[in-house]
């Protein structure tokens, strides 16, 4: 595996491997990895020629600085781990590399609606970051394939709506894999690392939560079954910023589902100070 910390290097390397049509597989991450990332390196690596991989805590997509300061930093073992997945190339660029012109005043996309609702909602700012570090990685790396995980759902959409907005919808393909979790259910995050022991136990409950709605939802109003989630994770003393059903391509909340119109149950909650986020499609 070569690790190459400047764009200019990233460039030259993948010139001299004279990489051609769709050879070029792309794993973004902000490090702290765990088995969630690798699958991803491991989707890349059956579909393409050379596999990048990136490690980069994007400040500007913090919304909370505590949380920024907070994130789990385990380099050395990262990059072991991305060369066991057979990573080819990882790109570990500064601030600086990313950000030339600093992180101020810097552009601004238009993601409509997705941006008001869930987590554009609950965490102002976010997508905008998002975007920035994405249009930037997306612009050094060029990749024919982008992996991202189901994790991140809305995440997912905005980035898709990104490649549409820079105009290379016909020239990188977004590949969503299934989200890897623990054996109570938890959704593997970098994140969990920072659950206090029994806080890990209870931390289960979110997709025990989603589960319940999945389970159990019927056709009609969905309010009574959200009500029952979120009740799970209050005994469980969490402190909920939404439990929503929505329509798993657009993400409008559905209040009174039809019952054969695709939807995601997805959830965001603290458990002290740590905040998780999962989901899960109800129909496929
Ligand atoms: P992150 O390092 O949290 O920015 O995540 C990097 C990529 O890994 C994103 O595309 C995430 O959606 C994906 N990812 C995070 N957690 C998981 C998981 N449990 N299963 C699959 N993919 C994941």
């Amino acid at each position: 595996m070569i690790i190459c910390k400047k764009p200019r290097e990233l460039h030259d390397l993948l010139e001299k491997k004279n990489i051609g049509q769709q050879e070029i597989g792309f794993v973004p991450t902000m490090g702290a990895l765990h088995a969630g990332h690798l699958s991803l390196v491991d989707a890349a690596k059956k579909q393409n020629k050379i596999v990048v991989c990136s490690i980069f805590v994007n400040p500007t997509q913090f919304n909370d600085p505590q949380d920024f300061k907070k994130y789990p930093v385990t380099l050395e073992k990262d990059i072991l781990m991305f060369e066991g997945a057979g990573c080819d190339v990882l790109f570990i660029p500064s601030v600086e590399d990313i950000y030339p012109k600093g992180t101020n005043n810097l552009e601004h996309y238009d993601l409509g609606f997705l941006e008001t609702v869930l987590e554009g909602k609950f965490r102002p700012g976010h997508f905008q970051g998002v975007c920035l570090v994405m249009g930037r990685l997306l612009e050094i790396v060029l990749p024919n394939n982008l992996y991202l995980g189901q994790k991140d759902y809305q995440q997912c959409m905005v980035i898709k709506k990104l490649i549409e907005l820079i105009g290379s919808k016909d020239k990188i393909k977004v590949n969503i894999c299934p989200t890897l979790r623990e054996e109570d259910g938890l959704a593997m995050s970098s994140r969990n690392t920072r659950l206090l022991p029994g806080d890990r136990i209870k931390a289960a409950t979110i997709s025990k939560a989603l589960r319940y709605i999945k389970e159990n939802l019927k056709a009609g109003h969905t309010k009574k079954i959200k009500d029952e989630a979120k009740e799970l994770l209050l005994q469980k003393g969490f402190l909920i910023d939404y439990v929503e059903i929505a329509n798993a391509d657009t993400l409008e909340l559905v209040e009174n589902w039809n019952g054969k119109q695709k939807i995601v149950a997805l959830a965001a909650a603290f458990i002290n100070n740590v905040r998780l986020i999962d989901n899960m499609v109800i129909n496929t």
